[in-house]
């Protein structure tokens, strides 16, 4: 709810929002975390107090030497003052590594948290919110923004409630001491505050620029060194260095513009400081003449003074940092609050082990209002057949696949695996018995081995061999340097098209799903390679998975030679089955899929297939 306002705040203007109560309320949730943490919380406020007192303690040290020691020429008690100041200096070291220990202990475990929570929801979140948002963005809530928190709660807040405790404490013993000169000292204050309103909102402007600008940075930095290929194959080095060009110099220019302020703001509190310093010698002066103050209660005054005005401008400072943190949490708390479009019920079922049959009843899809990627679409697979799903490029295959995973739910109509609709499956028992081999071969960093094991996490390494061999990868793996545990890079870089491909397949075979989705999967490989590599999908897809049968898939490809063994060919054109049948009888057909054949210049198998099964394994047609 409270986040829901925000947003629509931040919608409405998204300048103001730091401005409107909206700030109080992330502070009130920050402290949320922050209090869990009471233990370091209570050991700070109770050094931070005796650092403060410590503090006032000194000037009236001072006083006494000054107003009783040296007119009574007390030598004998010099030693002992020398002594106590010592003393003072020790507690207020250890005060001090208190103060900093428990209250960094404090924000590092409020950040460690607030990191972890925010992971976690993040892994909950649908594969929708993660292609709409910028990957440097997400890593910069992670990184920057956590950091920034960090900041402030462990040095600019304590640095602040340490200031406040030695105001209270000074203005308090100063109104007892000398009430007019502390009504003079205390006149230098609200111009001070004042003035820190006045630049604390431009400085607030200034900053979201620069915030923006480094994002900015960021961004193009993380989208330019992951495709660095893409910039290489087309020579665009000179292009990039430019656009990155462009993009640091503005956030030089709006850090420059930061910089300007704040270096005005220093010197403009100094003034005043100095505004209250002249108040006190010349005031404090003419009443020692007077005879009205002592030289030793003047000279206490003065170091008193420096420890009123502390505040206001540590308060500046403190400005600064919340500002940098206000937005840091409300891009936080707008993660943390922002609802996975794909939920589980709360109630939802385990599936049994899959048999396979997939149904798709009068399905209506689109990834945004208005723009229908599937309607009235009806498919139906039978459990251990295998379905090709061919058509021009952006007909839905990938659409359908990820619908059957559950990435998106339908808009309308059902989604059924062995008759329970998706909706109310929890999603572990439908995914883990789904295997997908992707267009994106994506490898995750580690070696060989935990690449293969990654489908299936405990999984023996004589499994991991056996998969290996079975997708035509061992024998590659084994040329590597350390065999199976050779590391490999981000997005596995070392390693060509066709291995990366090979060690996916591997991947799914140590899964041994009993459904099995195909995306493409053998689009980057030569035509060596994709002997065998059809020879191991060929393995993958007739396995033995715990059904007993022949594995169920549904296979997306655009080269129609890899389809031609599939029990069904599903054509699609705009969401819409077309033409439905086997290699042979779609060819005899003459019909679309027989164009797409011939627009591959695609020689037909004719012992690929039977003509007498046409449409086997699939009953619903559109
Ligand atoms: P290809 O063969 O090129 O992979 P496809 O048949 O698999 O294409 P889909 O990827 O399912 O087609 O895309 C169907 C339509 O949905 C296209 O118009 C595409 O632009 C759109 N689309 C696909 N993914 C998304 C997405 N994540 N967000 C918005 N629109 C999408």
């Amino acid at each position: 709810m409270q986040a829901n306002m925000i947003r629509k705040i931040a919608e409405r203007d998204p300048v103001t929002l730091q401005t409107e109560a909206s700030v109080f309320q992330l502070y009130g949730r920050l402290l949320g975390y922050v209090f869990q943490h009471r233990g370091g919380l209570v050991m700070g406020f109770i050094s931070i107090v005796g650092v403060s007192l410590l503090q006032v303690l000194i000037p009236q040290i001072t006083r006494y030497v000054i107003d009783t020691l040296i007119p009574a020429q007390r030598f004998d008690l010099l030693i002992w003052v020398g002594l106590s100041i010592v003393a003072i200096a020790l507690l207020l070291g250890t005060f001090n590594f208190l103060k900093s220990y428990s209250l960094a202990l404090v924000g590092q475990r409020t950040i460690y948290q607030l990191r972890n929570d925010l992971y976690q929801h993040l892994q909950k979140l649908s594969l929708g919110y993660f292609e709409n948002q910028r990957t440097g963005a997400l890593m910069a809530r992670l990184t920057q923004d956590v950091d920034s928190l960090q900041t402030l709660i462990t040095a600019d807040a304590a640095e602040l409630i340490a200031e406040i405790v030695t105001f209270s404490a000074v203005v308090t013993y100063l109104f007892y001491a000398d009430w007019s000169l502390t009504l003079m000292i205390l006149a230098t204050l609200p111009i001070m505050v004042g003035l820190t309103q006045l630049f604390g909102t431009r400085m607030r402007g200034a900053y979201r620029q620069a915030r923006e600008q480094g994002a900015e940075v960021s961004n193009h930095l993380q989208e330019t060194l992951t495709n660095m290929k893409v910039i290489k194959a087309c020579a665009n080095e000179g292009y990039e260095i430019d656009r990155f060009s462009d993009y640091n110099q503005q956030n030089l220019e709006a850090n420059v513009r930061v910089v300007k302020l704040w270096s005005a703001f220093s010197p403009v509190i100094d003034f005043m400081n100095y505004l209250g310093y002249v108040i006190v010698l010349v005031y404090g002066a003419w009443e020692v003449m007077r005879g009205r103050l002592t030289i030793g209660e003047m000279t206490a005054f003065l170091a008193y003074l420096g420890q009123v005005n502390q505040p206001a401008k540590k308060f500046s400072k403190l400005m600064h940092a919340l500002q940098k943190a206000a937005a840091a949490c409300e891009r936080l708390f707008e993660t943390l609050d922002t609802e996975p479009d794909i939920q589980e019920k709360p109630d939802a079922l385990e599936l049994p082990p899959v048999q396979g049959n997939l149904k798709f009843e009068s399905v209506d899809f689109a990834y945004s209002p208005g723009q229908p990627v599937l309607q009235q679409f009806s498919l139906e697979i039978q459990p251990g057949t295998t379905v090709a799903l061919v058509g021009p490029s952006g007909a839905g295959k990938s659409t359908i696949a990820s619908l059957a995973t559950r990435f998106y739910d339908p808009q309308k109509g059902r989604i059924l695996m062995d008759g329970y609709d998706l909706r109310d499956l929890t999603f572990n028992s439908l995914r883990r018995q789904m295997g997908i081999v992707s267009q994106e071969t994506l490898l995750i960093y580690g070696t060989v081995r935990d690449n293969i094991a990654y489908g299936k996490p405990g999984v023996t390494d004589e499994t991991i061999e056996v998969a290996a061999r079975a997708a035509h990868a061992h024998e590659f793996i084994t040329a590597l340097p350390q065999g199976y545990d050779t590391l490999i890079g981000e997005r596995g870089v070392k390693l060509s098209g066709g291995q990366r491909q090979r060690l996916a397949i591997a991947r799914a075979l140590v899964k041994d799903p009993a459904f099995l989705i195909l995306d493409e999967a053998t689009s980057s490989l030569d035509t060596e390679s994709e002997a065998l590599i059809q020879a191991a999908l060929d393995r993958l897809m007739h396995g033995e998975p715990n059904s007993g049968g022949d594995r169920t898939c549904l296979v997306i490809a655009h080269r129609l030679s890899t389809v031609q063994k599939a029990d069904c060919i599903v054509v699609l054109e705009h969401g819409q089955i077309v033409e439905m049948g086997t290699h042979v009888a779609l060819l005899a057909r003459q019909g679309r899929y027989a164009d797409l054949c011939q627009g591959q210049f695609f020689v037909a198998d004719p012992s690929a297939s039977d003509l007498g099964i046409v449409n086997k394994g699939v009953r619903a047609t559109a």
